[in-house]
């Protein structure tokens, strides 16, 4: 097998699962993280589809299983905090909802992965890639810090902010595309019992400002709570570095809501994990460029709100690495299966997410609103068949194959 030192810039869904097949299949990963160490708290997220097929072919079920926010579904709710309408878990099957039967924190997910591979890959963390010199027999790679080194491939599984990507494709403003909307979140205590339910308040939008929602999602840890906000601001521009010109920009848009908002609004002030970004997506025409390639968010990322991103990531890195083994490590061949195994993939996703990706999040009036309750309300009540499998339908477009014959179970470690 050729080209078998390979550096995954990224350590988080996709980097970390890739980690796992490669070294699975014999190639030798080094992922090098920008964070100092392996995370804790931020958003949740969803195993969908084959992507629930990747996770019990690593054998990490239970550890995923363990990791779950309670979640029952979610539901919109009224200033009483009365559900007005809902999608539980059958709504959809069990990974076609808005929320899923796994769901749990991003960083709990990078965990478990991390967990499988961080004995037998190397990891460095509180690092970066600065500069990409490839040639015809391999590239080398500089760091921010230490010295730069020669590898047979490099993987960009950095992240909708791709370093990699950056330094290989050019500019974002070339394929990352604005969706107009903006996400806040941030973790608090919270002692009321949401049952299981991520809540949604909505504040209808009139006189042509579009609407908006605060949310609350139960998380693992009892007691505590996942605030989000959701708006659109088309050409809003912010400053990454000012989190509290952030933190304003949320209080002052959801000034005067109902509900638990202002309760929510005076905490924000205090939260140390705050996050606020604008909703984007990433298009390439391809994801490989000579001995570089992307996965994950780095290459098609769907929205932080259409709910498979994650999904998306651990099939692409599924796919990668499985399509380099079975290509002896040529990549020419392997880029180009796992292109086209993954575009039709990311495309129905990124369509998905762009279509109803604010889930009726932001209605324009209150007649929108009460259009939006009243289909969720029928939905259970419909036949399986109208209803469809929502998104989990989107999360099966790739059938998994068997790169290395049946893979054993119960193993933690590659
Ligand atoms: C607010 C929010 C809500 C979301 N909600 C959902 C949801 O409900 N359901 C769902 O399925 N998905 C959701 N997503 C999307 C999901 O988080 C991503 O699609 C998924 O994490 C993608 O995995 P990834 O490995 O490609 O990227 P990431 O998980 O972002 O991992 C990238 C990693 O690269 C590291 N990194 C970044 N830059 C560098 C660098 N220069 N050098 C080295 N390392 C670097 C980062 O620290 C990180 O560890 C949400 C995303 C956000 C932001």
């Amino acid at each position: 097998m050729e080209n078998r030192d390979i550096l995954v810039s990224g350590g988080g869904i996709a980097g970390a699962t890739l980690a796992y097949w490669l070294r699975r299949y014999g190639f030798r990963p080094t992922v090098v993280e920008r964070a100092p160490a392996p995370r804790t708290g931020g958003h949740a997220v969803d195993i969908r589809g084959t992507a629930r097929q990747v996770i019990e072919r690593m054998g990490l079920v239970a550890e995923v299983r363990a990791a779950r926010t309670s979640a029952r579904g979610m539901a919109f709710v009224d200033a009483t905090s009365r559900h007005v309408a809902r999608m539980g878990l059958d709504t959809f099957g069990p990974s076609g909802g808005p929320v899923a039967e796994w769901t749990l924190l991003r960083t709990d997910l990078a965990r478990v992965l991390y967990e499988a591979v961080r004995e037998d890959v190397e990891y460095v963390f509180d690092n970066a890639v600065t500069e990409v010199d490839q040639d015809e027999d391999g590239v080398t790679v500089a760091f921010e810090r230490g010295a730069p080194r020669r590898f047979d491939l490099l993987v960009g599984a950095d992240g909708v902010r791709s370093a990699v990507r950056r330094l290989t494709f050019g500019p974002e403003d070339r394929y990352v595309r604005d969706l107009d909307s903006f996400i806040a979140l941030f973790s608090l205590d919270w002692e009321a019992d949401l049952d299981g339910w991520q809540l949604m308040y909505t504040v209808p939008g009139r006189q042509g400002r579009s609407g908006r929602t605060a949310a609350l999602r139960p998380l693992a840890d009892p007691g505590r709570a996942l605030a989000g906000f959701f708006f659109r601001a088309p050409g809003l521009r912010f400053d990454r570095g000012d989190v509290l010109a952030q933190k304003r920009e949320v209080a002052s848009r959801f000034e005067n809501s109902g509900w638990e908002v202002p309760g929510l609004l005076e905490r924000i002030w205090d939260a140390d994990d705050f996050y606020f970004d604008r909703v984007e997506q990433v298009h390439l025409d391809r994801w490989s460029t000579g001995r570089t390639v992307l996965v994950g968010d780095a290459a098609y990322c769907a929205s932080p709100m259409s709910g498979i991103g994650t999904s998306l990531a651990l099939v692409g890195a599924y796919v990668l690495a499985g399509e380099l083994f079975r290509a002896g490590g040529d990549h020419r061949v392997a880029h180009a299966a796992y292109e086209s195994g993954m575009r039709e993939f990311a495309h129905r996703a990124q369509e998905f997410a762009r279509t109803s990706g604010d889930g009726g999040l932001m209605p324009d009036s209150s007649v929108q609103m009460w259009l939006r309750n009243q289909s969720v309300r029928v939905l259970p009540h419909l036949p399986r068949r109208l209803v469809g499998r929502g998104l989990e339908k989107v999360a099966d477009t790739v059938t998994l194959d068997d790169y290395a014959g049946p893979t054993p179970h119960h193993t933690h470690h590659p």
